[in-house]
């Protein structure tokens, strides 16, 4: 009796990690289809997201209700507890960089934005932009469960190092892991168990398909092939089954050095024409005969002609040109890595906008896969995806076993 009591709480426990991932996901709306997901009984479910609801993380409806229109029994509906614990998540780009708390869900629940030319010593700005996370905890007052960076470079597992920071003034190998944990350990952010936390670090565009997976456009794919620009250059990540490949070292995935112009510029990399310089922001203002501005990043201007002068022959001329060499390199990657689906964020996502045939039309052509199947490419629905991906690594170890994290 008292070793079949003890087995059911172990099985018990070993689901509550399961369960909330799917609440979190949103694949689990309610207890019905949680008891369906887990493939457990009704009584476990139940014992499952009362002790979820205990922890404070999700909420559980008391009154069960059915869907609207649907026939089946009415199920209690679980939700993220509307207060409930959140992680600090901090993102740095070419100009500048942003803070926010992140619940769970993805959900962003206070931001804050810096402008700043991003100092060649990488400790000043992450300290800045900790300590604006550390701001928005004060304010809100909601218990903090760990801390995410993303940073517009490859980092090299398991140093932590910035590998290929070309787009802000950092020195190769600039040990941001280690420098997040200082200025974390500094503002006191805490982490499980109320003790300062170490936080994880990632590259944005890894930390863009992840949110992107499980919030966004990339739901339910199980080989998602993520292309984006950030302010600067472009970045690609994959996330296999769930997790994201990053290769021996953390270095998978670095599509942007993919020639896609063989006579074009020279790029920071060493080589020419890369996908990196010829499809990013500055290369469309480029092509388009615009002279960068002062107000707004790169990406704000590039997003801003394309969505408002498209009428101009010029504008189009460049939408056209960036949309083939895009669409050459995607078809490189669709060739080489068979992805099921592809999402496409920063100025890509506008380029897939503007005029999605054309680029379909480029990948189909130019693949293998492409033209036997026909990948499904789709613009990335989350904003601030970077930050939600950060998120999302402080979010793993309480995915992971939210008692231990807990408890
Ligand atoms: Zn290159």
């Amino acid at each position: 009796m008292t070793q079949n009591r003890t087995t059911r709480l172990e099985r018990g426990r070993s689901a509550l990690g399961p369960a909330l991932e799917l609440v979190h996901t949103g694949r689990a709306p309610t207890r019905a289809v949680l008891t369906a997901e887990l493939g457990v009984t009704r009584a476990t479910a139940g014992a499952v997201a009362a002790e979820l609801e205990a922890l404070g993380l999700i909420q559980v409806d008391s009154r069960p209700t059915a869907a609207a229109g649907s026939q089946g029994r009415p199920s209690h509906r679980l939700s993220i507890a509307p207060r409930g614990p959140v992680v600090l998540a901090a993102q740095i780009h070419a100009d500048g960089f942003r803070a926010a708390l992140v619940g769970l869900g993805g959900r962003l629940v206070a931001t804050a934005p810096g402008c700043m030319t991003v100092p060649a010593d990488p400790a000043r700005v992450i300290d800045a932009v900790v300590e604006a996370g550390a701001g928005l905890l004060r304010e809100s007052g909601r218990r903090c469960l760990g801390a995410g960076l993303a940073v517009p470079s490859a980092v090299a597992e398991p140093e932590g190092t910035a590998l290929n920071p070309i787009h802000v003034a950092w020195a190769a190998g600039a040990p941001v892991r280690d420098l997040f944990a200082e200025s974390l350990a500094k503002a006191g952010v805490p982490g499980p168990g109320n003790v300062p936390t170490a936080g994880f670090t990632g590259n944005d565009v890894n930390l863009t398909a992840l949110a992107e997976h499980r919030h966004g456009a990339g739901r339910g794919a199980r080989h998602l092939l993520c292309v984006a620009t950030g302010h600067r250059g472009v970045g690609g990540a994959l996330v296999l089954d769930g997790r994201l490949h990053t290769g021996s070292s953390g270095l998978a995935l670095e599509v942007g050095h993919i020639p896609v112009n063989p006579d074009g510029r020279a790029c920071h990399c060493g080589s020419r024409g890369c996908l990196d310089i010829e499809a990013d922001p500055l290369a469309f203002l480029t092509a388009a005969g615009r002279v960068p501005g002062p107000e707004g990043s790169l990406l704000q201007q590039s997003r801003d002609l394309l969505r408002g002068e498209y009428g101009d022959p010029a504008v189009r001329a460049a939408a056209d040109l960036l949309i083939d060499r895009l669409g050459l390199g995607l078809a490189g990657l669709v060739n080489i890595l068979n992805p099921d689906r592809i999402i496409l964020g920063g100025l890509h996502r506008e380029l897939l906008d503007a005029d999605p045939e054309r680029l379909r039309a480029v990948v189909a052509d130019r693949s293998l896969w492409g033209r036997s199947g026909g990948v499904p490419i789709l613009p990335c629905t989350l904003d601030h995806h970077s930050l939600v991906g950060a998120a999302e690594l402080a979010w793993q170890p309480v995915l992971d076993d939210p008692l231990g994290a807990l408890g």
